[in-house]
């Protein structure tokens, strides 16, 4: 501004530097009325200067559009640097933004950002799916009005944060979300919304699972129970005594069978991948038809068929106990008279190890469950010939690790077929 008024004193003094003497030699009113054209001239050149500035800060552009003359340069100079630095702070902010939303998308779980009010400022893709949401149309809107399931309602409008939200949403319903809302930046919320489907799956196995133990446990331990406070109780004579004591030691026998199986299951769980060893099929199957002669004690007939090709590579104690438990699965459940086949064959695409019975068989609708922890089709009968209910939950553990397929038919009547299919880079010598 100094440079502007001293820059108008002089233009002044240059004015009456030229008025004053053409007052002197002329007419006085000459000399004023040069001085005044002088002043006019200067306002102008300010004038122009005015406008020029005027137009630039209705749109400013960042080239060299804006330029001046004298001290009006230098004013224009510094307009224009700051206009330009102001310019690279809103690119920088502008494209720190942009990575801010891009991070936020790539998030897994959902993200909301509401207002004090709930309206939507901002949501990922996450969220948009997980709630049934579209940005483009939603923002500034109250997420109340769109997601209208009481417990989400009645949650944000309790304003207690302090636990997140269990939701199973109604258009997904077999999801499981939980909602954690965090205050920030005073007034403002940010939802999270993290899928935890899997986790509850796991849960509620977990909890069945302690759940059946404890069932499976009690029965006998009750019938244990019982015979004690009887002999305690009563007196008895030694024919009776060795009844009772026989079947107190069938419970305990029952018991160890299942502790024994939860053990077997909870090793292969947790064991490193099995080894290579190479499993001789030949004797393995030989094995496996002697103890289901011995366990049938001639009540059914047992045939093998096999190619004679091939052996597996694998654990062996593992694929023993599995191949172990179909073959005394259906010499426990086909009746005297039966007849139990057991096949092993090899192909290109693999081997075959299978077990057919003419036993009762299995309704379909039982069929995918019977690998279950505890399931059993007749419970009773089941029991009656010592069944613990995890035989083919073992079973299908231990094919898993050996990236084998348990592979189930049955026909209600008409007996059953259970076969572990194993892939070609499990079979050797063959
Ligand atoms: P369990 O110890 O009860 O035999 P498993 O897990 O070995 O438990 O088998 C689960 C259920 O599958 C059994 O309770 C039985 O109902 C059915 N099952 C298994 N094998 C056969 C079979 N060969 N014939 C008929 N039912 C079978």
């Amino acid at each position: 501004m100094t440079s502007l008024v001293i820059r108008a004193v002089i233009l002044a003094a240059v004015a009456a530097a030229i008025a004053i003497p053409v007052g002197l030699f002329s007419r006085p009113w000459h000399g004023w009325a040069v001085f005044c054209v002088g002043l006019v001239l200067q306002q102008l050149i300010h004038f122009r200067h005015f406008s020029r500035l005027d137009r630039w800060t209705r749109k400013p552009v960042v080239d060299a559009s804006l330029e001046g003359e004298g001290a009006w340069d230098d004013i224009f100079g510094r307009l224009y640097r700051h206009e330009k630095e102001l310019r690279a702070q809103i690119e920088q902010r502008e494209q720190t933004i942009k990575l801010l939303r891009a991070a936020t998308q790539a998030l897994t779980d959902g993200v909301v950002m509401l207002d004090l009010q709930n309206n939507i400022m901002f949501c990922n893709t996450t969220a948009e799916t997980q709630l049934g949401l579209k940005l483009d149309a939603d923002q500034g809107q109250s997420i109340l009005n769109l997601v209208r399931q009481p417990e989400f309602v009645a949650y944000l409008e309790a304003l207690d944060f302090s636990r997140p939200l269990t939701l199973r949403p109604e258009r997904y319903k077999d999801r499981v979300y939980a909602i954690h809302v965090i205050p920030y930046a005073g007034s403002r919320r940010l939802m999270q919304i993290k899928d935890i489907t899997q986790a509850d799956r796991l849960d509620q196995t977990r909890r069945d699972f302690v759940a059946n133990v404890s069932h499976e446990l009690r029965t006998p331990l009750t019938v244990l129970a019982g015979f004690l406070e009887t002999m305690q109780e009563i007196e008895l004579d030694d024919a009776e005594r060795r009844r009772y004591l026989a079947m107190m030691a069938d419970q305990s026998d029952r018991m160890q069978s299942i502790v024994q199986d939860l053990l077997t299951l909870s090793s292969i769980e947790s064991a490193p991948p099995p080894d290579n060893d190479v499993v001789d099929m030949a004797s393995l199957i030989d094995k496996l038809r002697r103890d289901a002669e011995a366990l049938s004690a001639g009540r059914h007939s047992i045939l093998v068929e096999t190619d004679g090709n091939g052996d597996l590579r694998g654990s062996e104690p593992e694929l023993i106990s599995a191949l172990a438990n179909l073959v005394t699965n259906a010499v426990r459940y086909t009746p005297p008279g039966g007849k139990i086949t057991l096949s092993w064959k090899t192909s290109p695409q693999g081997a075959e190890f299978a077990v057919q019975d003419t036993g009762p068989g299995i309704d379909a609708k039982h069929i995918p469950r019977l690998t279950e922890r505890f399931y059993r089709v007749d419970r009773g009968r089941s029991r009656d010939s010592g069944g613990t209910g995890l035989g083919l939950a073992i079973v299908k553990h231990s094919l898993n690790r050996h990236q084998a397929q348990l592979d189930i038919k049955s026909e209600l009547g008409v007996g059953s077929r259970f076969a572990a299919r194993f892939p070609a880079s499990r079979v050797a010598n063959s």
